[in-house]
């Protein structure tokens, strides 16, 4: 975890060395649209998790440098009022479900929800694309509602947002997220990447022509408060993640091991759990 380089200054900083090192900016939609993307290019995606203020914030700030981002926005983080102002600032709106996990793995009733969902974000938005959100208590991987024959199609949606070509060898486009507070990426010809400053240096080397960034607003601190609060708030959060991972990896064997076993099996999950990506 970076203790500095995730404040709106940074997240600037970043946004304004790209444009500089001319980086074309799509949304998730408009990624899908376009049959040849330009290069360099950013697909631009925030997870609105918690902390609708702060995804204000960076809106502001990309439509004050021209870039267009999506926002993916959970049913507790959806405003319509806020959506709207971002749709009218060239922003996509887009919607996190975790419906499999909300209804408990329940696929019939996950797909009921998720429907009931996007047809009440609409009522205020387009919305074209979505994307999943990690639920860490939940044992539900919420993208496995897919897994029956409903597609996307289904709902009039163009895809889902991890569905870009990253790391699937048919693109070079290198998939940049701040789970963690820590961009943990290693790109080739450059090497390691782990705070904001990095990013930056990246951009500047041509290293890196097409990028793929998940920035969760929650993650940037938007005052001096935050600065300090942010830091600590991520490490109890992946804190908690690890021993929820552990704890669900407990439940799947336990069946078959002594209670003595288990224990020294979380202990071991627990040391060794890094955080897991959000996609
Ligand atoms: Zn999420």
């Amino acid at each position: 975890m970076q203790l500095s380089g995730f404040g709106l200054s940074d997240y600037r900083r970043l946004l304004k060395t790209a444009l500089d090192h001319d980086y074309e900016f799509y949304t998730v939609a408009e990624y899908f649209n376009t049959s040849s993307p330009e290069t360099p290019s950013i697909i631009l995606r925030h997870d609105v998790d918690r902390r609708v203020s702060n995804a204000i914030s960076m809106a502001e700030i990309e439509t004050d440098l021209g870039i267009d981002a999506t926002y993916y926005f959970r049913t507790s983080t959806f405003d319509p009022a806020i959506a709207s102002t971002m749709e009218a600032q060239g922003h996509e709106v887009g919607y996190h479900y975790e419906d499999l996990a909300k209804m408990r793995g329940d696929v019939e009733a996950a797909h009921r929800r998720f429907a009931t969902n996007l047809e009440s974000f609409r009522e205020h938005v387009t919305i074209d694309t979505v994307c999943s959100h990690g639920s860490p208590l939940s044992p539900h991987l919420n993208t496995d509602m897919w897994e029956d024959a409903r597609t996307p199609a289904d709902y009039d949606l163009i895809d889902r947002a991890y569905n870009v070509p990253a790391d699937d060898g048919t693109s070079d486009r290198v998939y940049f997220s701040d789970t963690g507070r820590d961009w943990n990426v290693t790109v080739p010809g450059f090497g390691d990447v782990h705070s904001t400053d990095d990013v930056v240096r990246t951009l500047k080397s041509g290293q890196c022509q097409d990028l793929y960034i998940l920035a969760h607003p929650s993650r940037w601190a938007t005052s001096r408060f935050q600065t300090v609060e942010r830091p600590a708030w991520d490490f109890a959060a992946e804190t908690g993640k690890a021993f929820a991972s552990g704890a669900h990896s407990l439940q799947r064997t336990s069946g078959r091991l002594a209670k003595q076993t288990r224990v020294v099996q979380a202990i071991r999950t627990l040391s060794s759990a890094s955080p897991r990506r959000e996609r």
